[in-house]
């Protein structure tokens, strides 16, 4: 998997200071199971260190200016933006993960100001409003929402999720694979969002015969906007209890037990999701519940990223 990184994150020395914003999560963490493929459109025109620049909001059109002397340099990093965009679109990418608050990278964290210098509100950087322009539907990110348990347990999830779908694109499937594609997926799709996971249930159920390119189409259009919604406790909490359901005649009355009070621990946040899980899924092994064990939500990115284990990564 290949996910754009802003290249100050990953330790490279691009800043307008000649310095970095080395982000461990992203190198030593998710590096472990992706390609970090680094961009900077400032330092691509005006090398490092450079002067800092500002984005200002001159009558709704925004202008860059360098902060020493206000020389409009728009035109110059437009087109620094513009060598990164078609640097990366060589890429087949599956995310970016953007710095926060810079004039280029931010995501709708960046500060805009008025010709004055006084601070107007926020927007995005001119390169991650290009980026998001020309691929909509890629997990886009900054590192600063990353730090939280929530925000990163959600993304890496999407990330993994829109991989698995760009695979499985890439394999030109037919009818069985994406019908096997979607089932494993369920659960997932549940605790993400219940009509985006009906919906692509009707699309793979194909009620209006449709040629399967379109109706490829129509499902990777739901698919990839059901998986950037976020979880909640609410929904997970149904998940849980659906896949406990499958169990309902082996269980033994422990069993149930342990596995019921464990899902009512979790839905009042004493327990992280990883608890009832784990059941879960030693139950499914145990039982041989081969719909189950096929889950992606039981594992939706290797286990090693612990993102589960933290109370706060369920809202
Ligand atoms: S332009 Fe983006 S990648 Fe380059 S230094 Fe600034 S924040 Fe980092």
């Amino acid at each position: 998997m290949n996910i754009a990184v802003s290249g100050c994150l990953l330790g490279e020395k691009v800043r307008y200071d000649g310095g970095d914003k080395h982000d461990l999560f992203i190198t030593d963490e998710l590096g472990k199971f992706a390609e970090l493929v680094p961009f900077c459109p400032e330092a691509v025109v005006f090398g490092t260190p450079r002067p800092t620049i500002r984005l200002v909001d001159d009558k709704k059109k925004i202008k860059v200016l360098k902060n020493n002397d206000f020389t409009d340099v728009t035109k110059e990093l437009q087109k620094g933006v513009k060598a990164e965009l078609k640097r990366l679109k060589q890429m087949r990418l599956s995310g970016v993960i953007l710095k926060a608050r810079s004039p280029s990278c931010g995501v709708g964290t960046t500060k805009t100001y008025s010709k004055g210098g006084f601070i107007e509100g926020e927007s995005y950087g001119l390169f991650a409003k290009a980026f998001k322009e020309k691929y909509p539907f890629l997990p886009m990110e900054e590192e600063d929402r990353l730090c939280d348990p929530w925000f990163r347990e959600n993304f890496v999830m999407q990330l993994f999720a829109y991989d698995a779908f760009e695979q499985l694109k890439a394999s030109s499937p037919k009818m069985k694979e994406l019908v096997d594609f979607h089932t494993r997926y369920k659960f997932l799709l549940q605790a993400k969002d219940e009509k985006s996971y009906r919906e692509l249930g009707n699309v793979v159920a194909n009620h209006g015969s449709l040629e399967f390119g379109s109706l490829l189409k129509n499902y990777e259009l739901l698919f990839k906007s059901a998986i950037a919604k976020k979880s909640s406790i609410k929904r997970n909490r149904n998940v849980l209890e659906h896949m406990a359901g499958f169990f309902k005649n082996e269980l033994t009355a422990d069993e149930k037990h342990t596995l019921h009070e464990q899902i009512e621990a979790y839905a009042n946040k004493r327990v992280p999701l990883i608890v009832p899980l784990s059941t879960l899924h030693l139950y499914a092994k145990k039982y041989e519940t081969e719909y189950l064990l096929n889950q992606v939500f039981l594992a939706p990115y290797p286990k090693e990223l612990a993102l589960r284990s933290h109370l706060q990564s369920s809202k």
